[in-house]
C-alpha cells in the first residue's frame, strides 16, 4: 500500500521538476536568511539564481556536522525564533550537540513522511504501534509518534527502558507494529523468554528498526526471534529525524528516499565529486522543504549506493543501499579499516554465537589491539572447553581472512554483555580514553 500515491509514484521527470523548483526556492531562502550560507555562497562565488538545473547543485557549498556545531545553538535557523515550535538535538557524545529547529509546517511534513514510511513497511490505520524509540531530545520517539498519528494508527508511546514492562505491554496490548533499535528488539525477545512470553506467538507482525547500523544477518536473527518482518528505516536528526528513507515491504531491496523533500547525491568523500547512481559514495542531502533549519549539501558521512531504477512496489523514488557502516563507526586497526558490521556478519554466521558483542580496542606500546567479546548461546555454554576454543579460533581465522586484521576473541557467558535500552554500544575504544 502507498500512503501518498501522487508524490511517491510521480514519473521521475516530473519529480525532478518539483525538486528543481524547491531547490531554487530553498537557495533563495538560505541566502537571504542564514548569514552562514550567505558567506559560504559568496566564498564560492555562487548566487541562488545560478541554479538553473539539478546538475548545478555541484556549484553549491557542502555543509558538515562541524558547521552545525560551530553555529551552536541557533546559528543555522532560517526563520525568526518565534516560528520555531520544537527543538531536538543530537546526543553530543562526540563533541558539541547539533541543534535542529522545526516550524509548524516542518512538524506536519515530518508526520506525513513518517506516515508514508509506516505504510511502506506494511502498517495501516487499523494497526497499533508500540513505539520503543526514546522520547525526548532524540528525534526517534516523537518522529515515529507523529507519523503513527498522521496515519491514523494507535500509538503506544512506551519510549525506551523498563524492558519487562514493555514485554507485558506487547502481550496485553497486542500491537501489530514495533519501532525501536534492532539491538533492543533482540533484548525484548530475550527478556520475554525469561518471563515465559514468546514474542513469536504474539500478533506482532512488523518491526521498523533504525538509529544504529545493522546487517542483513541481524535482520534474519530478529525475524526469527520475534516472528516478524523487520524493515530498515533511515534518518538523521540534522536532515529531519527518522523517515528520510525506508524499505518497502514488498521488495525490501534498498530504502526509498523521500525525494520530493530531500535531494540525495553520492559523492567521492575525498574529492567531493558527484558519483553516478550504482557507484558507492558518501550520501549527501539537500533539504527541499524544511523551513526551520534548511541544509544545503549536508555530508552524512554514510556510505551507500543509489539506485534510480523503478521498484516493483510502484514507487518511483530512488533507493539507497542499506547503510551498514557509518564512517563515524569505522575503526582503524593497524592501518586496516574495520566496520563493526563486518564483524557482526562473521559472528552471526558462526554456530553457537549470539548477536550480542562488543569490540574493545586498546593500544599496547605502539600497536593497536582488537578484542572481540561475544556471547555464546545457552546450548554451547555447557559444552566442553575444547569446543569453545574451536569456536574462538574459527572466528579469529575468519576475521583475519575476511578483514585482514588480527583480533583476539573472547567468548562470554550468556547475558554477559550489557544490553542497551537505546543504541547499542558496540565499541569501547580505550585509545581515546588514555
Ligand atoms: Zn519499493
Amino acid at each position: 500500500m502507498i500512503y501518498d500515491v501522487k508524490n511517491e509514484t510521480m514519473p521521475r521527470e516530473e519529480l525532478e521538476l518539483v525538486q528543481l523548483r524547491r531547490l531554487r526556492a530553498q537557495c533563495e531562502r538560505v541566502y537571504a536568511n542564514v548569514p552562514f550560507y550567505k558567506k559560504k555562497f559568496d566564498e564560492k562565488g555562487v548566487k541562488p539564481q545560478d541554479i538553473k538545473s539539478l546538475k548545478d547543485i555541484s556549484l553549491l557549498p557542502f555543509t558538515t556536522k562541524q558547521d552545525l556545531r560551530d553555529q551552536y545553538p541557533f546559528g543555522m535557523f532560517a526563520v525568526p525564533k518565534d516560528q520555531i515550535v520544537r527543538i531536538h538535538c543530537s546526543s553530543g557524545t562526540t563533541g558539541t550537540a547539533t541543534v535542529v529547529g522545526y516550524t509548524k509546517r516542518d512538524i506536519e511534513n515530518w508526520g506525513e513522511l513518517m506516515a508514508r514510511c509506516l505504510m511502506a513497511a506494511g502498517a495501516s490505520a487499523a494497526d497499533s504501534v508500540h513505539n520503543a524509540y526514546g522520547y525526548g531530545l532524540f528525534t526517534g520517539g516523537l518522529g515515529v509518534h507523529y507519523g503513527a498519528e498522521a496515519l491514523g494508527a494507535t500509538v503506544v508511546p512506551v519510549s525506551g527502558g523498563a524492558t519487562k514492562r514493555q514485554v507485558t505491554l506487547l502481550k496485553d496490548f497486542a500491537p501489530d507494529v514495533i519501532c525501536g533499535t534492532p539491538s533492543y528488539a533482540l533484548f525484548l525477545a530475550e527478556t520475554g523468554l525469561e518471563m515465559g512470553i514468546d514474542i513469536r506467538e504474539l500478533p506482532l507482525r512488523i518491526g521498523i528498526f533504525g538509529a544504529e547500523p545493522w546487517t542483513n544477518e541481524m535482520r534474519v536473527e530478529i525475524e526469527k526471534k520475534l516472528g516478524i518482518t523487520a524493515i530498515d528505516i533511515y534518518g538523521l536528526s540534522e536532515v529531519m529525524g527518522p523517515g528520510v528513507a525506508i524499505e518497502c515491504r514488498e521488495v525490501q531491496d534498498g530504502l526509498h528516499i523521500q525525494e520530493d523533500h530531500f535531494l540525495a547525491e553520492t559523492i567521492d568523500p575525498q574529492t567531493g565529486e558527484i558519483v553516478e547512481p550504482g557507484q558507492e559514495g558518501e550520501l549527501v542531502f539537500t533539504t527541499l522543504t524544511k523551513e526551520g533549519i534548511p541544509l544545503i549539501r549536508y555530508r552524512t558521512r554514510d556510505l551507500t549506493t543509489l539506485n534510480t531504477t523503478p521498484c516493483r512496489c510502484g514507487r518511483t523514488t530512488a533507493r539507497m543501499k542499506r547503510v551498514t557502516g557509518r564512517s563515524d563507526d569505522m575503526l582503524i586497526i593497524r592501518g586496516v579499516n574495520v566496520f563493526p558490521s563486518q564483524i557482526e556478519t562473521i559472528l552471526i554466521e558462526t554456530e553457537g554465537l549470539t548477536p550480542h558483542y562488543q569490540l574493545v580496542v586498546e593500544r599496547q606500546g605502539n600497536l593497536d589491539t582488537l578484542e572481540v567479546q561475544v556471547e555464546v548461546n545457552e546450548s554451547i555454554f555447557s559444552d566442553e572447553i575444547k569446543s569453545l576454543q574451536k569456536i574462538e579460533s574459527k572466528v579469529m581465522k575468519n576475521i583475519k581472512e575476511f578483514l585482514g586484521v588480527t583480533a583476539k576473541v573472547k567468548l562470554v557467558e550468556p547475558k554477559g554483555i550489557e544490553r542497551s535500552r537505546g543504541k547499542a554500544k558496540r565499541i569501547i575504544d580505550k585509545r581515546k580514553e588514555g
